[in-house]
């Protein structure tokens, strides 16, 4: 029988005595660059130099190790052709079966703060893509491991019986293998073309290489008629939508996932237990309280007519009593950090209903995104949190610390409403929503009128509006209503005359500097 030859090679070590020595035990015969074989020889495992095996020693720092004939021929090599048996065996190359590679750190090592040019240079792996990039080539024949994850199932593939098995794995680390060395050369990419000319990084780089994973293939897009699939970007913070996990329900949909993630965007904002409610990316109700019952019972009212069919998230374990209440009316998504057994219990008499937990983190990914025909808007995440310390009260009439409670909580929720964005607010409850409309008192006759139509009575609320008003007439409207403080960025060339008005309609008048459009 011949003898196999497996070719490891890695800068991350993780796992590789174990792997070396099971590899040994198959009689492989492995051969090794210099760092690798130390810390396989280190251990007793029987080990070829590269060097060695090539009669070409390793060169320039390593910039040359195998980069070789003979090991790129062992890996190539097709071995069902004569043509290529013959110049095998004319050379006298035997072929290497199997190649466990990974990469200089090159991410680790640009985003480090104090990383330079030079070193970032001197992490761009050159042979060891080229052994990668070979090996998946020839993947009907060789076996190319490039995550240490992958060394244990590698291992149950070579021993089992099922040749067949193995073959399909050959093509699953083929395809993982590309992937791979794509992305690595996307992060060398995205690194070197945000450098400018004096080598000072830019925010965006000039080309964009971003990464996706497939997380699942959806039944149909936002009509039935067209085709979907999420995706998932590889360099998610923990706690983004990406990460959810369904405890049980239905498949999500396109539009549940679009849905979802602006429930949970909204909710994960918030310190306190929080509820919101969301139908057609828009929430319908959101509010804090001491439980998330309580929040939820008080997200509820401000729309119960609209919450029906909605998502509804939550940013605490969710319990019994809650799903008991849930279930009074229809709803499509519950998606919360976690639930309890009883919870889960409860929520199983309706197995049709989806339910998602995420891990709760209220950091934002690095880019927003955004998709517009042919191309992608770009920018950093809307995640100015507004303290009490950074609002000005421009009004002769100064509001007290709870209608300051309010105000707050009023800022934090208008962010998450479709432009142009009004929010009635009292008591940590949304009262009235105005959402997307495309002229600002359009917005607050509808925020208010909602209002009314739930049975709330508006005097001394809190009105938040995402951007300025461009005239007096909002302010005029929401007085009318019954508001007694207005929460805006201010910023308008008729700021004076907004002032005026809220003064003398007897308001308080709050400006953030900050505008929360979302479009
Ligand atoms: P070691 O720690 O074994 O000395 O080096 C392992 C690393 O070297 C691996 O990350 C592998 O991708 C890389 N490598 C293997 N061959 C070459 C080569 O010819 N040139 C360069 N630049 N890197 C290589």
């Amino acid at each position: 029988m011949t003898i196999k030859q497996a070719l490891i090679s890695v800068s991350d070590k993780t796992g590789i005595i174990a792997l070396a020595t099971a590899l040994q035990q198959m009689n492989f015969r492995i051969l090794s660059t210099g760092g690798t074989a130390k810390t396989l020889q280190e251990k007793g495992i029987t080990v070829t130099e590269v060097s060695d095996y090539t009669g070409f020693p390793e060169m320039l720092d390593g910039r040359v190790k195998t980069l070789h004939p003979k090991i790129h021929a062992g890996i190539l090599a097709r071995l069902e052709l004569d043509e290529h048996q013959h110049a095998m065996k004319t050379t006298q190359i035997p072929p290497i079966d199997l190649v466990v590679v990974n990469l200089y750190p090159f991410t680790q090592t640009v985003a480090k703060s104090d990383s330079s040019l030079a070193e970032a240079i001197e992490n761009i792996d050159i042979g060891g893509p080229t052994l990668i990039r070979a090996a998946a080539k020839n993947y009907s024949r060789v076996l190319v491991v490039t995550d240490p994850q992958d060394y244990a199932t590698l291992l149950e593939k070579l021993e089992s019986t099922d040749k067949s098995d193995l073959e399909h794995y050959h093509f699953t680390l083929a395809k993982k293998a590309f992937t791979h060395t794509a992305r690595y050369d996307a992060a060398i990419s995205n690194y070197l073309t945000a450098l400018d000319a004096t080598h000072r990084p830019q925010r965006f780089p000039d080309r964009l290489h971003l990464d996706f994973a497939l997380v699942e293939r959806l039944r149909y897009g936002e009509n039935p008629h067209q085709q979907a699939a999420f995706y998932r970007n590889s360099q998610n913070f923990v706690g983004s939508l990406a990460d959810y996990r369904q405890i049980q329900g239905k498949t999500l949909s396109y539009n549940n996932i679009a849905d979802t993630d602006a429930a949970w965007a909204c909710v994960k904002t918030f310190e306190q237990s929080a509820c919101a409610i969301v139908k057609h990316a828009n929430p319908c109700g959101v509010a804090t309280a001491d439980t998330p019952l309580q929040a939820y019972q008080k997200a509820l009212v401000t729309d119960s007519t609209s919450a029906f069919g909605g998502i509804i998230a939550f940013n605490r374990t969710v319990d019994e009593a809650t799903i008991h209440d849930v279930f009074k009316q229809f709803v499509e998504v519950i998606v919360a950090p976690s639930f309890t057994e009883a919870a889960r219990q409860y929520l199983a008499r309706k197995p049709n209903i989806r339910a998602l937990t995420i891990p709760l983190n209220a950091h934002q990914n690095q880019f927003d995104l955004k998709r517009v025909d042919g191309g992608l808007l770009v920018q950093t995440p809307d995640d100015f949190d507004m303290t009490r310390a950074q609002l000005r009260i421009v009004t002769k009439l100064q509001p007290t610390e709870a209608q300051l409670a309010d105000c707050l909580f009023a800022w934090r929720v208008v962010k998450f409403i479709k432009s142009n964005a009004i929010v009635f607010c009292a008591n940590g409850q949304t009262l009235g929503i105005g959402a997307g409309q495309m002229s600002r008192v359009d917005s607050v006759r509808i925020a208010s009128s909602k209002a009314k139509q739930a049975d709330f009575d508006l005097t001394g609320s809190v009105v938040a509006s995402d951007a300025f008003f461009p005239f007096r007439d909002g302010v005029d409207v929401l007085a009318d209503a019954g508001a007694s403080v207005v929460i805006q960025p201010g910023g308008s060339i008729r700021d004076e005359e907004v002032i005026t008005s809220a003064n003398e309609r007897g308001l308080v008048m709050i400006f953030t500097d900050i505008r929360h459009f979302r479009h």
